[in-house]
């Protein structure tokens, strides 16, 4: 997909709608990312390149596409396909956390 400029795709897993660059996530998306994770991405948002910064952005990520997995019936493909999302950007986001609390990131 082309985007026009000053957009880009919203981050949400499966989502693909555009949005102004500044915002990160659709206004749907954005609604469910917690409280205490939108505070962790306006508060390294300054430095998009730093290791908190990205770890904020990835736990928004499994966040939305843990709650996106209610949307759908037990076991029908696409809860299945955002439930694996939710897990696998889950695990990178604690990967992520492992080396920033050992001070390697
Ligand atoms: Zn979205």
């Amino acid at each position: 997909m082309t985007n026009r400029p000053g957009t880009h795709e919203c981050e949400a897993f499966g989502c693909g709608r555009l949005i102004h660059a500044r915002f990160l996530f659709c206004l749907r998306h954005w609604a469910m990312v917690p409280w205490d994770t939108r505070r962790m991405l306006r508060t390294h948002g300054k430095d998009r390149e730093s290791t908190l910064y990205r770890y904020s952005l990835l736990r928004a990520r499994a966040d939305i596409a843990d709650e996106e997995v209610m949307r759908f019936a037990p076991s029908t493909e696409e809860e299945i396909r955002y439930d694996k999302a939710a897990r696998t950007i889950g695990v990178e986001a604690e990967r992520l956390l492992e080396c920033i609390v050992r001070g390697e990131a």
